[in-house]
């Protein structure tokens, strides 16, 4: 196993149906096109999904084509379960986990049964140990059992609700509400997230608000296109963490150094997205000497065929970055999690005795 392999990871912007296991995808897509052949394209999805760069439209398209093939409950739980068990696998320790709530009339689908189905793919989770109920301080045990030499796999997971810019401001309150009703079963953030070429973020403000007056933290995709105006506006909110950061200017860097907003970066995306030019001008080659808080991610492996392991690989053959200087960057991820004090204090200390036992 590689070192990138073996060290914990912690992953913060995924997006469940962007992780759907490839396999899974393939065999639903198969199905669905024998059922009903015009539901789906399946040898475009194949090619889409070999395809080395991607440009968005390409990207979302592929989106609609994975929604396309979630025609029933069962099939949210069963991507839930899965995606879960490939993190764990891939030795990420704690994963916030987002996704879209989404009502679907013809196949009785509200944004609330939605919520739910993933909820019970939490649940179903039986090769490793899945932690998504927030517990009161005195009935931890992630660190105990780690370092007791439990050998079953634990994974602590969190859900981030987003909003799809196709949304209307309503159904964005909804999804809000609905995030705060879930956090009993470790729902923290809000998101928005969906076609950057699409809609007004501003249609979403009301509902980010109240989120926040809420309690609820807020993230954010921001510059994945060039607009300026609106980069300048999102930062000018304060949001907890932002995605992407692809096409700021020296005003947005400024207003993002002063205000410590930490990024979530997904390599691979904006390399095949063509968002970034190429890796040797990415960003995180600045942030990363700047000393901004930044966080490695995946955004969709499926989607860009990739898995947490591999960005930090990504990461470290093209930043010239040792074994250690990775550990620091997923260690120090561990300060940007939406979940509560206590989870973040478990997992120092998690990260303590790995570093220790690595020295
Ligand atoms: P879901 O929310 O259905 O679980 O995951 C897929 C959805 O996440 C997409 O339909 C899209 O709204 C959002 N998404 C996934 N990847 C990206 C990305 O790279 N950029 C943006 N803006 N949205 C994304």
């Amino acid at each position: 196993e590689e070192w990138c392999e073996s060290m914990p990871k912690v992953e913060l912007h995924a997006h469940l149906n962007g992780s759907i296991r490839v396999s899974t995808l393939l065999e639903l897509a198969k199905a669905l096109n024998e059922t009903q052949r015009d539901a789906i394209n399946f040898s475009q999805m194949k090619h889409v999904i070999k395809k080395k760069a991607l440009s968005l439209t390409e990207v979302f398209h592929m989106f609609d084509l994975i929604h396309n093939v979630i025609t029933d409950h069962s099939i949210v739980t069963r991507i839930t379960k899965e995606v879960i068990e490939d993190f764990a696998s891939d030795n990420v320790v704690y994963l916030e986990l987002r996704t879209t709530p989404k009502r679907n009339d013809s196949i009785g689908m509200s944004k609330r049964s939605y919520v739910d189905a993933v909820i019970e793919g939490l649940k179903s989770v039986s090769s490793v140990d899945v932690d998504f109920i927030p517990k009161t301080e005195d009935s931890r045990s992630f660190i105990s059992d780690k370092c007791n030499g439990n050998s079953r796999k634990r994974i602590i997971v969190r859900l981030i609700l987003s909003i799809d810019r196709r949304e209307t401001t309503e159904a964005a309150m909804e999804t809000v509400k609905l995030a705060l009703e879930m956090r009993h079963f470790g729902v923290v953030g809000i998101d928005l997230s969906g076609n950057p070429k699409t809609g007004d973020w501003t249609t979403y403000l009301p509902a980010l608000k109240f989120a926040r007056e809420q309690g609820l933290k807020v993230t954010l995709h921001c510059g994945e296109i060039k607009n300026p105006k609106e980069i300048k506006n999102m930062l000018d909110f304060h949001p907890q963490r932002i995605g992407h950061a692809c096409f700021f200017e020296d005003e947005h860097w400024k207003m993002m150094k002063s205000s410590k907003t930490p990024v979530e970066i997904c390599l691979t995306s904006n390399i095949r997205t063509f968002s970034v030019p190429s890796i040797d001008v990415h960003h995180f080659a600045y942030l990363y000497e700047e000393k901004h808080p930044l966080v490695l991610c995946t955004d969709d492996t499926c989607v860009f065929t990739t898995s947490l392991s591999k960005e930090y690989k990504y990461a470290a053959d093209s930043f010239g970055l040792g074994k250690w200087d990775m550990l620091e960057l997923s260690r120090n991820a561990v300060e940007h999690i939406f979940a509560d004090n206590g989870v973040k204090n478990d997992l120092r200390k998690y990260f303590n005795s790995v570093s220790k036992n690595m020295e």
